[in-house]
């Protein structure tokens, strides 16, 4: 038979979401759970008006917007649909077929599939005994093939964190020439203070870059909005390769109105960030060995258990998110969702 597609794409895993059952908790795609963000609903009938025409592709008001609450030049903004998107932009533009790209397993699940489709080898580094990324073995790891490194920090699906000292060290360690991409989904959710914003403290680096998003404490994941914080030269270089207007009228309009509502933001995330400190206490009751988490859902390290577990929760109603063989992560939802899921933890653990 004629081949159409690239045959290494065969042994790939396709990227499995978050399951969404009617009628059940979904606490499985780490979205928080109060709805949009006051004032994004008015921005997104406004921007329906104008859905006929294209959106601005220089996302020059958005980028403005996110270059004063960050304090860098605009020029150094670049938005995409979704930080994923921007991730993989990313290694278009850094890599070669056969450059290598390396990160922590396990981490986000995208980092695989964008590195397999830019037609790099990716370069798994395991995680510590305790979850989190080594980042001695992960420096150790890079080679005269290396271009980029991913750094996920909160890590996902682990919620551990990487503190200052230990990054400051892993990027003193990094040749030059090598991009370390600091993934900071979940930066909201952060509030140990030694675990540093790598907008503030190391985006003045050259081969660092920062992706952040709007899908997770801004409440915008249906909309699909990312940006990244990176020198000018790394910034324009992804620019180049973005696919036109990826970040679209309704979620540019969507974001700026987002942004103007950061107290709320800053107030839903500490809900969150609360209702996370009494998962992990009562969690902790049934397992010991649930690690700390700094992002907005919690790790169960549960290994072969994990599959089950997920279909006991499902049975009571609450569908979370296992990976087999290995642990499940658990979403922080409302006290009541919350609830429903310690109640069906705790029947399945006991
Ligand atoms: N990075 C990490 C670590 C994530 O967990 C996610 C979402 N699951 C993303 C990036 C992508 O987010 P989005 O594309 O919605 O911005």
């Amino acid at each position: 038979m004629t081949r159409l597609t690239r045959a290494d794409l065969e042994a790939l895993p396709a990227y499995v979401p978050g399951r969404a059952v009617p009628g059940a908790i979904k606490l499985a795609s780490n979205e928080v759970p109060y709805g949009p963000l006051p004032g994004v609903v008015e921005a997104l009938t406004e921007a329906a008006l104008q859905t006929h025409r294209y959106p601005d592709m220089g996302v020059v008001a958005l980028r403005d917007a996110l270059a004063e609450r960050y304090g860098v030049p605009a020029e150094r903004l670049v938005t995409g649909c979704g930080s994923v998107a921007i991730a993989e932009h990313l290694i278009r533009a850094a890599c070669l077929p056969g450059d290598e790209v390396v990160y922590a397993w396990r981490s986000f699940e995208a980092y695989p599939i964008i590195t397999a489709s830019a037609g790099a080898t990716s370069v798994r580094v395991p995680n510590t005994p305790t979850h989190g990324h080594d980042l001695p073995a992960m420096a150790a790891a890079v080679t005269d093939r290396t271009r980029v490194i991913f750094v996920c920090n909160p890590n996902n699906p682990t919620g551990t964190a990487l503190r200052r000292a230990e990054l400051d060290a892993f990027l003193d360690a990094v040749p030059a020439n090598v991009l370390v991409v600091i993934d900071e989904a979940y930066r909201e959710f952060v509030t140990d203070g030694d675990v540093p914003d790598a907008i503030d403290t190391y985006a003045d680096r050259p081969n660092v870059a920062v992706l952040r998003t709007l899908s997770k404490a801004w409440g915008l994941a249906g909309l699909r909005v990312g940006y990244l914080v990176a020198s000018p030269e790394v910034a324009t270089a992804v620019r180049k390769v973005v696919t036109p207007f990826s970040t679209s009228m309704p979620a540019q309009a969507a974001a700026l109105a987002a942004l103007r509502a950061d107290a709320e933001m800053a107030r839903r995330a500490a809900l969150v960030v609360s209702e996370r400190g009494r998962l992990l206490d009562e969690l902790r009751t049934l397992r010991p060995d649930v690690p700390e988490s700094e992002a907005n859902f919690v790790w169960l390290p549960l290994g072969d258990g994990a599959v089950p577990f997920g279909a006991a929760c499902e049975a009571a109603g609450v569908i979370v998110r296992p990976f087999a063989g290995d642990g499940v992560r658990v979403t922080v939802g409302t006290p009541e969702e919350n609830d429903a899921f310690l109640a069906a933890a705790a029947k399945a653990l006991s």
